[in-house]
């Protein structure tokens, strides 16, 4: 769901309705326009805005992000504006249209290095062909087509049957949704802008394009408003940002790690090399300065923070048990040097040894 599609007007409850009042509301339409009572061909579209619009209720914290940025853009139903008059009165040039702020979702290459998104500025205006009404009248009355006009519809495996919700019992219908736009009293109408995004951009800042913001209908006379675009990360496979440090988890087997040698780590950019000095020099987290998320203004770039994992082998086949034996033998001449643990453990089993 976008984060203009208002759920209150969706679900035609006011600003301060009560959970009930909401549930209620979303019973009604859901019954009104679930796609196996509602044969219309937009009876599945509306009924998906429906539930969208309820699931945004049931998700406190979703619902107050969606107020927060209501609040802060233009509204789209021609209801007044609740804060974006600041903004907009401090633009030369006189009356202009209100500000919108719409999110884009950015993978952090993205936003590291830059680049060209196209946004989809969907605009709401009143549908015409009802008057925003959602409803149209029909001079005959047509025959409801939830209960092909018998008035009661089956109430799945239970059997028996219940009065249509569709009309009501009466089986016939003087006015339908409109067709125009489902019955909602809005159309979507769309525009595409080429946006480019300047590399640097954290998740939550946002990006002000000048008087890109779409205008409500019958305004366009007046100069619109800027949009903005409040960008948010797209969760990444392999890279955790912390700040502007890229923290990346990497998986390297135990005999590279005993070994040192070249790995083929990831970076913003692809993929590069690093050197893992031999055993036991090497530590198990590496740091990058400057390689991980690109500085901007005053801020400077973060490292890249490469943490290794120690991976074991799931196991092991006969000719590996017969090198193993070796490394072992060897590592046995040497405990007190190599594994001073292992020799203090074998002094106390020969201290404890019953003599002869
Ligand atoms: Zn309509
Ligand atoms: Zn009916």
């Amino acid at each position: 769901m976008r984060i203009r599609d208002d759920p209150y007007a969706i679900l035609g409850v006011a600003s301060d309705a009560s959970p009930a009042e909401v549930k209620k509301a979303y019973r009604r339409l859901a019954m009104r326009w679930h796609p196996d009572r509602n044969a219309s061909a937009t009876a599945e579209a509306e009924f998906k805005r429906i539930h969208a619009a309820y699931e945004l209720f049931l998700d406190p914290q979703r619902l107050a992000e969606w107020r927060q940025a209501h609040a802060a853009s233009a509204p789209t139903d021609g209801r007044p504006a609740a804060s974006s008059g600041k903004a907009s009165a401090e633009r030369p040039g006189g009356r202009a249209g209100d500000d919108l702020t719409q999110s884009l979702t950015l993978t952090l290459e993205e936003a590291a290095l830059g680049c060209r998104k196209t946004v989809d500025l969907g605009q709401r205006v009143g549908c015409a062909s009802c008057a925003r009404s959602g409803r149209v009248q029909h001079r005959n009355s047509i025959p409801c087509q939830g209960c092909s006009g018998c008035g009661r519809v089956g109430r799945g495996g239970a059997g028996g049957t219940s009065i249509c919700p569709g009309c009501g019992g009466r089986g016939y219908l003087r006015e339908s949704a409109c067709p125009a736009c489902a019955g909602s009293g809005w159309l979507e109408r769309s525009r595409t802008l080429a946006v480019t995004v300047p590399p640097g951009l954290l998740d939550g800042e946002r990006l002000r394009l000048a008087g890109q913001a779409p205008l409500p209908p019958g305004d366009e006379e007046r100069a619109a408003g800027d949009l903005y675009l409040e960008i948010s990360f797209a969760k990444h496979p392999l890279f955790v940002l912390h700040g502007r440090d890229v923290h990346c988890q990497v998986p390297v087997s135990i005999y590279r790690l005993l070994c040192g040698g070249g790995i083929e780590v990831p970076s913003l950019r692809g993929t590069s090399t690093l050197e893992l000095s031999p055993y036991p020099q090497h530590p198990l987290e590496y740091r990058l300065p400057g390689q991980g998320f690109p500085g901007q203004g005053r801020r400077a770039a973060g490292d890249l923070v490469l943490q290794l994992q120690r991976v074991y082998p799931t196991g092991v086949g006969a000719s590996d048990v017969e090198l193993f034996e070796q490394l072992e033998g060897r590592l046995a001449a040497d405990l007190e040097q190599r594994a001073p643990p292992l020799a203090a453990w074998q002094k106390q089993l020969r201290a404890r040894r019953q003599p002869g």
